[in-house]
């Protein structure tokens, strides 16, 4: 089975993709991470974040024993990799590696922008999560404290309605939900509640049931 979640900046998909996972039985793939680590790698050599031949050599030679670093989680490199990650000729790099992970038995879980969209249209079941950006700020900002870092959530808010006009608006791979994607609003729910209904959608596609 092959589970795409999509959604915007801290909506949770991270989160509740790793949960479903470890649910089902499931490998699983941020693949946001695979972005960070483009944009981490041309801010530490100094390279500017729309130059597009570094960014398709940085993908090129993309190692993932990179994606556990904890540099890659702080929101600098997450709107750097929204810039970054406009760029199609570096996109195209990434596709095939992770259409290989969603591949491998015994089935995958992948969490991003374009899954449902562009990497995995196939996918058993994909559901699109949203939340309002007041709440996913909140979130955000909690998030970076518990790590330590400075965070002002007036600041985090502005940023991830920025984020989210870039990748709804970039020309390849939008952040969009797929026609066959249901649509997951999270808002008032917690992780609970979040993994709960996701679930029940898995389980209502599995059973062959009408959309919920
Ligand atoms: O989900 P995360 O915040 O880690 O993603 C960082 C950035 O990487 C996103 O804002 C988006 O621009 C980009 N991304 C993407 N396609 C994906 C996953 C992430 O373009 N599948």
């Amino acid at each position: 089975m092959i589970i795409a979640i999509d959604g915007p900046a801290a909506s949770g998909k991270g989160t509740l993709a790793k949960r479903l996972a470890a649910h089902y039985g499931l490998r699983h793939l941020d693949t946001g991470v695979i972005y960070r680590a483009v944009a981490y790698a041309l801010i530490s050599a100094g390279a500017d974040l729309k130059d597009e031949a570094a960014a398709v050599k940085a993908a090129q030679e993309l190692d993932p024993e990179i994606f556990d670093d904890p540099a890659l989680k702080s929101h600098q490199v997450g709107s750097a990799a929204s810039v970054v990650s406009a760029i199609p000729r570096m996109r195209e790099v990434l596709v095939e590696f992770q259409r290989q992970f969603a591949a491998a038995p015994p089935g995958a879980v992948l969490d991003g922008r374009d899954i449902g969209t562009v990497i995995c249209p196939n996918a058993d079941v994909k559901i699109f999560v949203v939340a309002d950006p007041r709440v996913r700020a909140r979130r955000r900002t909690l998030e970076a404290q518990s790590r330590g870092e400075e965070a002002d959530e007036a600041t985090i808010l502005a940023d991830i309605l920025a984020r989210d006009e870039r990748d709804q608006n970039r020309a390849v791979a939008p952040l969009r939900p797929a026609k066959d994607a249901y649509l997951l609003d999270n808002s008032d729910l917690d992780i609970e509640g979040g993994v709960r209904a996701a679930i029940d959608i898995v389980e209502a596609v599995r059973a062959g049931r009408q959309r919920v």
